[in-house]
């Protein structure tokens, strides 16, 4: 048998999506004999739980995201390819996805996982995205941190005080992780590093409002830890709205419950929808356009076709499995080493399980609320185990240094990471006006 014959032999696994599902289950078949393809349409491994550090400048882009071919470098029987999936055809075992430069281009599989996570969702209002960015990628981190900095800096520039509360109002739709990590976040800033920098903003005049539907922050932690996060965002200067929905959204801000807000900065941490994996695949998908999986997370009629992560729908217990990050890892995994059995003849694992660690979100620096089986804490305490959590599961051991030393030096200082405005609008607006002037006056004076 030839080498040629040989390969045709080696199975070949096709993930789709890079994230915390599919990079778990690519290096849980690290020993495979296997020939693995990893599409992602980015080239990064995105931390998506220190997002909101990235829009409220503790930390830079680098230090929360990694390139996946770094990630996999020592991997020899994986390849990264940078794409976008637009298809799958479950008959002919095939995927299609977009490159840079060439559309429809077809890579088969013996085994699929598909790990594509979630997409925001603005309950039937996409108009509001226009004026609401939602924090989903580095992209949205970085256009979000623009938008805070650049209102500080435009009340800098505003000589008339009366207009900075305007300015800088921040309305923060949906009191979830996201939104309270957000909005405390936003709280620290003012207080802690801009304070000292801005001459003409007085702090009493940033309003940061916190709103949501639900009757209380945090919904999915236990009461304690709810009211325990609403005190600590009340201390921070935190306007906390439950129990009302957002009616409009537009350029000048928010109407809640028939109220005006004004403001230039309303920031989108609400609802998600899934990616298209159960249009591609055209199964079962549940409310929320989830893909319903078996206990061994593949697809009905399809054992080689796998859906982990935030794209996927599973009860445990009657309760749907939670979109985070613990259920995509452990799942990934779980799929990455059933294909392992299957591909070597080793005995599979048994129906996934999935094993919760519990739950955390950041109020502020130094207040964590905690939850774990029965363990309940709030404060200084639950902050450092979180910063311990969360360092030992960023994917590169440069990152976790970086991360580490920014963290220290932001508790002991108050100074950030990155306070850069890139890609600053109304500059680039303003450049337009000027550079487009004489070229109007000549065509007037032509007409
Ligand atoms: C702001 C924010 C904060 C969060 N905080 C926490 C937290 O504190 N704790 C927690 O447990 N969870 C948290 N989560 C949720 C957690 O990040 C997700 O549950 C987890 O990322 C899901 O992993 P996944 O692999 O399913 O999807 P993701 O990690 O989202 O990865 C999906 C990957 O698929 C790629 N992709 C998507 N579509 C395509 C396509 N068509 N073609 C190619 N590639 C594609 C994407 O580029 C991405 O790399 C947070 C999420 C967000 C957005």
């Amino acid at each position: 048998m030839n080498n040629t014959d040989l390969q045709k032999q080696i199975p070949r696994i096709v993930i789709v999506g890079g994230g915390f599902g599919g990079l778990a289950a690519a290096k849980a078949l690290k020993h495979t004999p296997a020939r693995i393809t990893l599409i992602d349409r980015t080239n990064h491994h995105l931390f998506q739980p220190l997002l909101y550090q990235v829009a409220t400048s503790v930390l830079t882009p680098g230090q929360i995201a990694a390139p996946i071919r770094e990630v996999l470098r020592n991997q020899q029987n994986s390849t990264v390819i940078l794409g976008e999936v637009t298809a799958v055809d479950k008959e002919q075992r095939i995927v299609r996805f977009d490159t840079i430069d060439r559309a429809g281009v077809v890579e088969p599989y013996d085994y699929l996982v598909l790990a594509t996570g979630v997409r925001h969702s603005y309950f039937g209002h996409p108009e509001f995205e226009k004026f609401a960015p939602g924090l989903k990628n580095l992209a949205d981190a970085v256009a979000i941190r623009n938008k805070i900095l650049s209102a500080f800096e435009q009340a800098e520039a505003e000589e008339d005080p009366k207009k900075h509360r305007d300015i800088l109002t921040f309305v923060l739709v949906g009191a979830g992780p996201t939104g309270v990590e957000m909005a405390s976040a936003i709280g620290v800033l003012v207080r802690k590093t801009l304070r000292s920098e801005f001459r003409r903003v007085d702090p009493s005049s940033v309003r940061v409002v916190l709103v949501d539907m639900a009757p209380r922050v945090l919904g999915t932690f236990p009461q304690e830890l709810s009211f325990a996060a609403r005190r600590r965002l009340e201390d921070l200067g935190v306007q906390v709205l439950l129990g009302q929905g957002v009616d409009q959204i537009d350029e000048d801000g928010v109407v809640i419950a028939g109220e005006r807000i004004a403001s230039k900065t309303v920031i989108w941490t609400a609802g998600v929808a899934p990616s298209p994996a159960g249009k591609w695949l055209n199964v079962e998908t549940d409310r929320a356009g989830r893909v319903k999986v078996r206990a061994d997370l593949t697809v009905p009629c399809h054992p080689e076709i796998f859906v982990v992560g935030d794209t996927a729908s599973l009860d445990q217990d009657a309760k749907p499995l939670p979109g985070v990050a613990q259920v995509a890892i452990q799942g990934g995994r779980y799929a990455g080493k059933l294909i392992h059995a299957r591909v070597t003849g080793a005995s599979p694992p048994g129906p996934f399980r999935y094993f919760d660690k519990g739950n955390m979100a950041v109020v502020g620096q130094g207040f964590v609320v905690l939850q774990s089986g029965k363990l309940c804490l709030s404060g200084f305490f639950a902050w450092l185990m979180w910063a311990v959590v969360h360092l030992c599961f960023l994917a590169l051991f440069s990152m976790q240094v970086s991360v580490f030393l920014q963290w220290v030096w932001t508790y002991l200082t108050g100074r950030r990471g990155s306070r850069l405005i890139v890609n600053h609008e109304p500059f680039s607006r303003a450049e337009q006006h000027t550079s487009q002037q004489p070229a109007k006056e000549l065509l007037g004076k032509n007409a």
